[in-house]
């Protein structure tokens, strides 16, 4: 089939009607304009009782998440503040996840505007990697000492969902031996960051394995949308895109991930429409996002809009904007990469994030090239703001009293969707997530650290010990002789136990 014609295809009309209401989807932006308008004078009362509900847990509706929105007075925005940090404690402790993206092609049929891979940038040179280079790439990722990566692909038919089903094949049956020689590193997790598909397609992914599926409806503002992405592309679609993740549950993908690309639109606009997006998934399937994303635009090379939009996001609107989403979706895991430099991801980790990205490379072949962006500056989607390695970054967050974390256990023992959405809710996946971060912890130490990074991680694990051996949930359950076993074994070399 020509491209073309491919393209032609992709769009199922019906599967995105069925999610509809009446005719209408789930954005409704009068509404949304109306609540940050009511809400511009917040009360520091009603500020507070929202508060207290983020602190059970509990879904923001979007008029309380207006609220938040709209308060700038910096008592209050340091309540908020110490508020998102003791919701993150309460529901994921001190760990904060790990991972790689892996970008496999960046052959595109789509234009957006603020994107190196759009069609029309004639620079950009295209590349898809084999199967033998996503093998390399794997284990070039590996040797760093990740398990966790995330598949990035372009919207191709050259790079269609029969070609991620094998990709993900690819990336799982990578294995090295590790730095030592007595153990072994693979990755245990890919997640995916494609287009929006079909639910056929979505059912091969998941097939393949897929971990959470990623898409980001970059703006919520339709009439933005509609500039942004030329009509007649797929991605002009804005409700294909909107829907995608309604289709991904119905094919069985239960860990779905959110976000938007700060810096097109109205940064409030753009939350509440995280937060409705949110609270229609939770409405139609009773599961909210595994994760939200809030990543902001990037310089993209030959892309005016990526440096001069009207919307880039400052510092300080950056900050509130993640405080709001931790206080509004409290139970959903918050993703903060590499696009920010370093000091200001350090200091956003701190406001409730919960995994982040290292030693990353966002070249096509990047990481087995061993090439920093500047080298790769025609095959990059854009420019990143931290290129650290994750020794680096593992021994910064260890010194701050983060645990980093490798877990893919819930993943693997059926702790998905509604099953890890409850758990969380209730505290208790974050029991077993404390036991899996030390046995990772504890693999990454022995096998990858410098010897600084293993200073400052033996100091963290010795404490985390310590806390697990006090923890009543740990001694009424017995499961601290498996874990302690668990524990000693893999310090003796055994490798990929979990609870
Ligand atoms: N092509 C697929 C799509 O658009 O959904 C997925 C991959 S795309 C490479 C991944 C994400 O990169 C996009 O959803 C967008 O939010 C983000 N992105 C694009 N241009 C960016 C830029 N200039 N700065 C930061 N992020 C950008
Ligand atoms: Fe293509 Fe995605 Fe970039 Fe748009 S954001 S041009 S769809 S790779």
């Amino acid at each position: 089939m020509d491209v073309q014609a491919w393209v032609k295809q992709v769009i199922r009309p019906n599967e995105i009607d069925r999610f509809l209401v009446n005719g209408k989807d789930f954005i409704n932006e009068e509404q949304i304009v109306g609540e940050l308008t009511a809400a511009s004078v917040p009360a520091p009362g009603r500020v507070r009782d929202i508060l207290k509900k983020s602190l059970e847990i509990q879904l923001l509706s979007t008029e309380e998440t207006a609220v938040l929105l709209n308060v700038t007075d910096p008592t209050l925005l340091e309540e908020m503040r110490e508020t998102a940090l003791e919701v993150k404690k309460r529901v994921y402790d001190n760990r904060i996840v790990f991972f790689a993206p892996i970008y496999c092609s960046n052959l595109c049929v789509n234009s957006c505007v603020y994107c190196g891979f759009r069609c029309e940038n004639r620079a950009e040179k295209r590349h898809i990697l084999s199967a033998e280079e996503i093998r390399r790439e794997a284990e070039a990722v590996i040797d760093e000492g990740h398990k966790r990566v995330i598949a990035v692909y372009g919207e191709h038919p050259r790079s269609d969902a029969d070609y991620m089903a094998d990709s993900l094949g690819h990336l799982y049956a990578a294995k090295r031996t590790t730095p030592g020689g007595n153990g072994f590193n693979n990755i245990r997790r890919v997640n995916v960051n494609a287009a929006p598909m079909c639910i056929a397609d979505l059912k091969k992914l998941w097939r393949a394995g897929i971990g959470t599926y990623q898409v980001f409806q970059e703006t919520y503002h339709r009439e933005t949308y509609a500039k942004l992405h030329p009509a007649g592309t797929i991605k002009g679609n804005y409700r294909w895109r909107l829907y995608a993740m309604h289709r991904a549950m119905e094919a069985g993908i239960d860990d779905v991930a959110i976000g938007a690309l700060f810096g097109l639109y109205d940064w409030q606009f753009e939350v509440m429409g995280l937060v409705s997006h949110a609270h229609d998934l939770e409405r139609q399937f009773g599961i909210g996002p595994h994760t939200i994303s809030f990543p902001r635009m990037q310089p993209a090379p030959g892309s005016f809009i990526s440096e001069n939009s009207p919307y880039l996001v400052a510092d300080d609107a950056f900050k509130r904007l993640v405080t709001v989403l931790r206080l509004a979706v409290p139970y959903t895991g918050l993703i903060v990469t590499a696009r920010e430099r370093s000091g200001l991801r350090r200091e956003i980790i701190g406001y409730g994030c919960t995994q982040t990205d290292a030693s990353t490379k966002i070249g096509i072949g990047a990481y087995a090239g061993k090439k920093k962006q500047e080298e790769n500056a025609d095959k990059v989607q854009f420019m990143l703001g931290d290129q650290r390695s994750l020794d680096e970054v593992v021994r910064e967050l260890a010194s701050d009293g983060y645990i980093t974390s490798f877990c893919t256990a819930g993943y693997r023992c059926g702790r998905t969707g509604d099953k890890i959405m409850s758990l969380l809710e209730k505290g208790v996946e974050g029991k077993f997530c404390k036991l899996n971060a030390v046995l990772t912890f504890r693999e990454y130490l022995n096998d990858y650290a410098s010897p600084e990074t293993r200073l400052a991680g033996e100091r963290l694990i010795e404490q985390e010990l310590q806390e697990i051996e006090q923890t009543p949930f740990f001694t009424d359950k017995k499961l601290l002789p498996t874990f302690m076993s668990y524990y000693r074994r893999i310090a003796a070399g055994e490798r990929d136990l979990y609870m």
